[in-house]
């Protein structure tokens, strides 16, 4: 067993305290300053729902490091795993001589994602690799060249999914040209839909096909990726419905429909995956973040006949589907489902979005709350008639936040929303402190 932690916030010294402070300077000196830190504390040790810097303070977290330690920081059951596996072998390349722990890890995808249907999966290092391959297996497949993302979304950092992100700054500013043949439709984005959020379903479906019927055209077009609910685009979630109506008119035109959940899956949303809310079955689905617990590792998923349409040697990669990142895999997974993470997620939703509703009524500056399970967000306005974006409240509220020990992240095209997506092993009391935190940095930052 490792040191437990106790879970229990402390603010040894102010926040960054002096030897984080030492270490940012280094950080200047060292790292490139293309690489942002958005709160520099300097992590020593992590248990569950606790960060502890190099101060000893120990803060509370509500980032699980964006969505990826789902089941808790330093979860006994991966430390032991990945310890395990590091004794036996690091890495031999699968590709060139196989190990067991590659193939558990796509029966587990397989049989995990949405669908009974038959499916491959195929391993890779982070979500950008991930849609990238999507991306390259739907091509392949369909002999099509276009795809169509949505208006908020976002894919990753490398050239063909920056082409696919929608927000210039930070992700694309002065980074082009990007990978052609990328198409972006408008999102069901119910709070901001023009003519109100009882026609967001019907209009976004129909903006959607008419973009691709006149610009792009139904037979050019291989595959429409899309976010289940919306991750650093500020966690828009589409009507109930929505995702479905899309899926089967893809099917209609033999378009490929492929779920990005990088950050909705693995029980983060309540469900295995946040498809399975609406009861759609992807062709392809891409993950990443909660899948290993913090080591890294990325998959594509998808039907069989797509999947093994790709001649071999066309997928792969150096590192994909590393060992260590598999075990850690295969054991976070086990934990979800001995832990019962999903009604944990639920369980997180039950706690949060009243105390959200209760802000939202003491101040006339939250517009909407949305998001499903343990992911979920805040978009912050500075009048709700206009819901005109409110960045620097934003900006004040999560540096308030911070200063309390509170670890919180924003997103959001405007920069307006607030996202909460703590580990799903936080204890209910940290939760609760959290969100008194936060009740104490909205008076702050509104007073
Ligand atoms: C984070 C994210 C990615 C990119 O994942 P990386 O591991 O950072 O490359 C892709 N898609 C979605 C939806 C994400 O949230």
């Amino acid at each position: 067993m490792s040191e437990p932690l106790e879970q229990r916030r402390i603010l040894a010294t102010a926040i960054p305290g002096p030897r984080s402070q030492e270490l940012a300077a280094r950080k200047t000196a060292a790292v490139s300053a293309g690489v942002g830190t958005g709160l520099p504390v300097y992590v020593e040790r992590a248990r569950d729902g606790i960060l502890r810097d190099v101060d000893g303070n120990q803060l509370i977290d509500f980032g699980a490091g964006i969505a990826v330690t789902t089941v808790g920081n330093g979860n006994q059951r991966i430390i032991d795993a990945v310890t395990r596996q590091i004794q036996d072998f690091t890495h031999t390349c699968f590709m060139v001589t196989p190990y067991e722990e590659y193939v558990a890890v796509a029966e587990k995808l397989n049989e995990l994602t949405p669908g009974d249907h038959e499916k491959r999966s195929a391993l890779f290092n982070s979500g950008a690799e991930a849609v990238e391959n999507a991306v390259k297996i739907a091509r392949h497949v369909t002999g099509r060249e276009a795809i169509v993302a949505f208006e908020h979304g976002y894919h990753g950092r490398t050239n063909l999914t920056m082409a696919m992100t929608a927000k210039s700054m930070p992700y694309k500013h002065r980074f082009g040209p990007f990978a052609g043949e990328v198409y972006r439709a408008p999102m069901a984005y119910p709070y901001r839909w023009a003519t109100g959020a009882e026609h967001c379903l019907e209009e976004a479906f129909e903006a959607l096909t008419t973009m691709v019927h006149t610009q792009v055209g139904e037979e050019n077009t291989a595959a429409v990726v899309i976010e289940p609910i919306q991750g650093e685009g500020g966690f828009v979630t589409p009507p109930d419905g929505y995702l479905a109506r899309v899926a089967d008119w893809c099917r209609e035109h033999g378009i490929l429909f492929i779920a990005d959940e990088v950050q909705t899956g693995f029980a983060r949303t309540g469900d295995w995956f946040a498809c399975d809310h609406d009861g759609v079955v992807p062709d392809l689905i891409t993950t990443a973040k909660g899948i290993a617990g913090g080591m890294p590792l990325a998959g594509v998923t998808g039907r069989a006949d797509l999947m093994d349409a790709v001649h071999s040697g066309g997928l792969g990669g150096t590192y994909g589907g590393n060992p260590v990142a598999c075990a850690a895999a295969l054991a976070s997974i086990e934990t979800m489902e001995r832990d019962d993470l999903r009604t944990r997620a639920k369980a997180i939703e039950g706690v949060v979005v009243p105390r959200l509703q209760a802000l939202a009524d003491r101040h006339g500056v939250i517009g909407d709350i949305r998001g499903r399970g343990a992911m979920l967000a805040i978009e912050l306005v500075s009048d709700l008639k206009h819901k005109t974006p409110n960045p620097a409240l934003t900006a004040a509220v999560n540096n308030a936040c911070h200063a309390e020990g509170l670890v919180t992240l924003t997103c959001g095209t405007f920069g307006n929303v607030f996202r909460f997506l703590p580990p799903l092993t936080i204890g209910d009391a940290l939760l609760t402190e959290g969100l008194d935190i936060l009740d104490g940095a909205f008076a702050t930052a509104l007073a």
